[in-house]
């Protein structure tokens, strides 16, 4: 059976695994999980004018996939005028790969790699979000941080803009919780970019103190989301910034159906 080695079991290399199980390839997702990935901190969240004219393709390929893999949801927001916002939706909960194996890949090759001392052999997908520069250095991916909080109980949705692309969001990801994220993502993320974090939360009725604080790297690449065909048998994805969902959803299907599934591979 053909096999698909991933490396990254963030929102690109689960949704690419998840993607390839679908149409009958056998997958293997590697991750040692280390802290500051950036997918276990995402709120889940997007909408087409997010992804704006010049990612608007991304947002159109990556719908269908989304919803037939994990099925599209929608979160309702209220502005602090009463105005409405609804947001599409899907919780990095249903979308992580629930069983990596929790090992380190230590080297790459074409249509190979190494993990555990082993040396494994398949196609393989470099999802590794701001640690691919180990294996294809002139990616310069670099990371913008950002922390999300996670507060007891069921808070009604809202949503307030802080900047131009940029609000602060309370809403319930996971059951039983509210999740709150402002966007922040910053090079050289500080223990003051938390606290005004925890200020615009306050602000939101978020007061008691948060039950997590989950912090996380968003990757970013110079001119823009990266995937590239690295090798014959071996390819590389990153650069989510803000929109993982999509751009994971997107280039798994570049992947699965364009490459693995064409004629020439
Ligand atoms: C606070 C916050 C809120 C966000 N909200 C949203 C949102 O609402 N909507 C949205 O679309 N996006 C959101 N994002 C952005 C989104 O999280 C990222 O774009 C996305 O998670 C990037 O996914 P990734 O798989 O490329 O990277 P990551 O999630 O960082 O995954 C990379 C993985 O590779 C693994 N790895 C590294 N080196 C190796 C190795 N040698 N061997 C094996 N594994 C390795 C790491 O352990 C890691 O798990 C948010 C991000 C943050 C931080």
């Amino acid at each position: 059976m053909a096999q698909l080695l991933v490396v990254g079991a963030g929102l690109f290399g689960s949704q690419a695994a998840a993607l390839a199980r679908a149409r009958g390839i056998d997958a293997t997702v590697f991750d040692p999980g280390l802290p500051g990935a950036a997918s276990p901190a995402a709120a889940g969240l997007f909408q087409e004018a997010w992804a704006g004219r010049r990612w608007r393709e991304h947002f159109v390929r990556a719908l269908p996939v989304l919803d037939q893999l994990y099925g599209l949801r929608r979160v309702h927001l209220t502005h602090a005028d009463g105005t409405p916002e609804e947001l599409l939706f899907v919780p990095p909960a249903a979308i992580l790969d629930s069983a990596p194996v929790r090992q380190s890949v230590t080297a790459v090759g074409d249509g190979w790699l190494e993990a555990g001392g082993r040396r494994h052999e398949g196609w393989v997908y470099v999802a590794a979000g701001v640690w691919s520069n180990q294996f294809v250095p002139d990616v310069n991916v670099y990371g913008k941080a950002g922390s999300a909080f996670v507060f007891a109980g069921e808070r009604p949705g809202a949503i307030r803009p802080i900047a131009h692309g940029r609000q602060a969001i309370a809403f319930v990801r996971d059951p039983g919780t509210t999740h709150f994220s402002d966007g922040a993502a910053e090079r050289h993320h500080t223990a003051d970019h938390d606290r005004q974090s925890l200020e615009r939360a306050a602000a939101l009725g978020l007061t008691d103190p948060p039950l997590a604080r989950l912090w996380g790297r968003r990757p970013y690449t110079p001119g823009g989301p990266v995937f590239r065909r690295i090798g014959a048998r071996t390819w590389l994805a990153t650069g989510g910034r803000k929109m993982g969902t999509i751009l994971g959803a997107s280039f798994a299907r570049r992947l699965i159906e364009d490459e693995l599934t064409s004629p020439s591979t």
